[in-house]
This record gives structure tokens, C-alpha cells and sequence, in this order.
């Protein structure tokens, strides 16, 4: 996989794409990451990349044609990347988003800065996302969100496969509590379960606690989550019995 960005602040993804996970996988190439930064593909000699909005108003409005440039050169590099366009007016990037995505040969990442970009850079995207109902200075952020979403799905970038799959949202439900030693601590013990070695039981109360905190913490998600007849019994018990719901 190649994440292309697309950005006229390329600092700004030095240090994040250095540290961690991340950094780790990059140098052992198991995906690649090229920052291209627009004014490259402005023209000299100001090499403006914005202007001001037709209409009137604040702000200025990023311009087409280098957009325009610097995707010509990218996808002769990379023909078959999506071209995604970070925007507060786009469809909320998701865990199952992430899914998809990990599945492409490349992914190009727009950015956009000031009050956006010209409308017309609209109909050459595939996809346009938000990370949430807020307003950000720059799509910088969103890309990194979105490429790092994605970065830890690909295979081997995690030291374990399996870990993906059991986190947060993985079948649609919340991940189950994490303890670690010691067995207690601040008065608090670690449940007895989870010390017992019996791996069944550990993976029934692991269920359990998955159903228990989506219940409490984000009920919507259990009308698309995956579910069994035995988690919609489990379920149904722990509607009956409020007190078991509280954390
Ligand atoms: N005037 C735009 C509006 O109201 O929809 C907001 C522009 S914002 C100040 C500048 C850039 O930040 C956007 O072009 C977009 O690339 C990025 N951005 C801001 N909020 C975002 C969000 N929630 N998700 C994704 N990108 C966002």
C-alpha cells in the first residue's frame, strides 16, 4: 500500500510518521508513504496557491490548478490509488472505512487549508471524509487519523494479527476491559476470571464485557453489530438487570 498526501504543510507529517507503529513499519517498508507538497505545483514565480472567494467574503479559497497538476503526476505514479478529499463535509470516516481502504493498492490523501478548496476539485475525488463534526484548521489531521486507521490494518504492521481484530469496533462491538498486574490496586481487583487460566471462561466473560459497555457506552452500535443467539440472550439478561450494566 502507498498513501500519497497531498498538503501544503509537509512538516507537519515528519515527526507522527517517525514515532511508534508507524515509524516501524515504514522502515521495515511495509507500506509506503510519499508527502507532496502543493506549492510545488504552483506557479513561479509567486507560486500562489490560493485566492481570494468569488462572491466575497473571508478567508481564501485553495485554487484548482495546481491540485490539479500535482494529481496528474501522482497518478501517473499511482493509476490505480482512490483519491479521498478530507472534509468536515464528508461522510464520517468509520472503523469499517478503515476496513475497506486497508484493501487498496494506494490511497491519495487531499488536504485541505484556509476555507477549502475550490468546488470544482470535488469531481475528481472518489471519496470525501470527516473525522467528526468540528471544524479543524487543516485536513493534515484528518489524514493522519485516516492513514493511521488504515496503516495498522495492513498486514504485519501489528506485532499481532489478531490484535486488530479484538480492538474496538473490529465486529462492531466495544473491546472488553484490560487489566495488568498488579491483581490489585487503589482497592480495586482485577476480576477472577481473567486469573483463572481457564481460557473459555475468559473468553465468555470477555463477550460478556464486550456487549455490557457497547450496552452502556454506545447502544446504537448493537442494531448493525454481528450478533448471536447467545450474545441477544446475554443481552437481554443484562437489560433485566440495570445494576450489572453500571461500570
Ligand atoms: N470552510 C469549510 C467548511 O466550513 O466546511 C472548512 C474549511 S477548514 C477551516 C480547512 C480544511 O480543514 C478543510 O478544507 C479540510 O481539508 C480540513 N478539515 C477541517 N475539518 C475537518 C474534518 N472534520 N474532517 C476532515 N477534514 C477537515
Amino acid at each position: 500500500m502507498k498513501f500519497d498526501v497531498l498538503t501544503l504543510f509537509p512538516a507537519f507529517f515528519e515527526s507522527p510518521l517517525q514515532a511508534g507503529v508507524l515509524g516501524k513499519a515504514l522502515e521495515k517498508q511495509l507500506f509506503h508513504m510519499a508527502i507532496h507538497n502543493l506549492r510545488g505545483w504552483a506557479e513561479a514565480p509567486h507560486f500562489v496557491v490560493d485566492d481570494a472567494p468569488y462572491g466575497g467574503g473571508g478567508g481564501m479559497v485553495m485554487k484548482p490548478e495546481p491540485i490539479r497538476r500535482a494529481l496528474d503526476a501522482i497518478r501517473r505514479e499511482a493509476p490505480r490509488s482512490r483519491l479521498l478529499l478530507m472534509t468536515p463535509q464528508g461522510r464520517a470516516f468509520r472503523q469499517r472505512d478503515a476496513v475497506g481502504l486497508s484493501r487498496e493498492e494506494g490511497l491519495i490523501l487531499l488536504c485541505g487549508r484556509y476555507e477549502g478548496i475550490d468546488e470544482r476539485v470535488r469531481a475528481w475525488v472518489d471519496d470525501e471524509y470527516s473525522i467528526g463534526d468540528y471544524v479543524l484548521t487543516g485536513g493534515e489531521y484528518a489524514a493522519l487519523v485516516i492513514i493511521d486507521a488504515v496503516a495498522r490494518l495492513l498486514p504485519g504492521v501489528l506485532g499481532n494479527e489478531l490484535s486488530a481484530g479484538e480492538d474496538s469496533f473490529g465486529d462492531g462491538l466495544l473491546e472488553y476491559p484490560h487489566y495488568t498486574r498488579p491483581a490489585e490496586f487503589d482497592g480495586i481487583r482485577v476480576p477472577e476470571v481473567l486469573q483463572s487460566g481457564n481460557h473459555a471462561e475468559i473468553a465468555r466473560w470477555r463477550r460478556r464485557e464486550r456487549l455490557r459497555r457497547t450496552l452502556e457506552r454506545r447502544p446504537e452500535l448493537l442494531d448493525e453489530a454481528a450478533l448471536s443467539t447467545g450474545d441477544r440472550r446475554l443481552l437481554a439478561e443484562l437489560r433485566n438487570r440495570p445494576e450489572e450494566k453500571k461500570e
